[in-house]
């Protein structure tokens, strides 16, 4: 079934789809109204906000946090230096990871979990959700789950589509498997791969950050699947001290998206 058919007759596709004992906790019927143009792309906070009103952005309080997400792991050439420069700090964060790593990396998934951070569902392979049917965007959201269980992480709770590409197909089923969408504020890589240096590029991001933000880092370089391109994290590895440091001087703590989504109201 193509996306327009599949939104036109929500329920019953939801209900195919996903199986009958969750259709019943979705509230209202999903609507084709997005602003957005055919084959144009949610490449924006504004146009992913159109498409997927539930998605959180940011949180709205008065405590001094942000919260610290880390995508695409887990990679041993990189999440095990993440984790120790997190318990240098004494930071606990949240981790979107990738089914297949986190199929290929169970002993990277049992650190995360011993030192106290969080695991969200970021899809099977880091498919762009928004330009597959409905029973393709079932198979990442839902196959992504059952690896992460299967690699011993307790059910996820928080989901964040590949590259942030969504639209309403990805936000039925979301929403049908409970979960929370998580976007970000800022991306880490977006000014630390660009600026000349990456003391620069940190305190781009730093300037950016106030109460409530969400940071996006990467400790995953590949996807653990043919034909993949690699990419190197080392830029962030070098960030992220220098991030987690300057935090601290702007008396800002660094913490996991369930601890930030208790201090106040998402920033839709
Ligand atoms: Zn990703």
């Amino acid at each position: 079934m193509d996306r327009r058919g599949f939104l036109r007759g929500a329920g019953a596709c939801v209900l195919c789809a996903v199986g009958a004992g969750v259709i019943g906790r979705r509230t209202a019927p999903p609507h084709a109204s997005s602003d957005l143009r055919a084959g144009e792309r949610t490449s924006t906070a504004k146009l992913r906000a159109e498409a997927q009103p539930d998605g959180v952005f940011g949180v709205k309080t008065k405590q001094p946090l942000v919260g610290l997400t880390f995508d695409d792991g887990p990679d041993p050439d990189y999440t095990p230096t993440v984790q120790d420069i997190l318990a240098r700090f004494d930071v606990k964060a949240t981790f979107f990871l990738i089914g297949v790593n986190a199929t290929a990396n169970g002993r990277l998934i049992a650190a995360h979990l011993a030192a106290g951070h969080t695991i969200g569902n970021h899809t099977l392979d880091h498919a762009e959700l928004e330009l597959l049917t409905p029973e393709q965007v079932a198979t990442e959201i839902d196959g992504g789950e059952r690896a992460l269980i299967s690699a011993g992480a307790p059910r996820p709770r928080l989901f964040r589509p590949p590259k942030g590409f969504t639209d309403e197909v990805v936000g039925v089923f979301a929403d049908a498997g409970r979960y929370r969408t998580i976007f970000w504020t800022e991306c880490v890589e977006r000014f630390v791969d660009r600026s000349p240096s990456v003391a620069e590029g940190v305190q781009a991001v730093l300037e950016r950050l106030h109460p409530g933000s969400i940071v996006l880092a990467h400790d995953g370089g590949r996807v653990d699947a043919p034909n993949r391109r690699v990419v190197d994290r080392t830029k962030t590895m070098e960030a992220l001290p220098l991030l987690l440091d300057g935090l601290r001087k702007m008396g800002l703590r660094a913490v996991d998206i369930d601890t930030l989504l208790r201090s106040g109201e998402p920033n839709r």
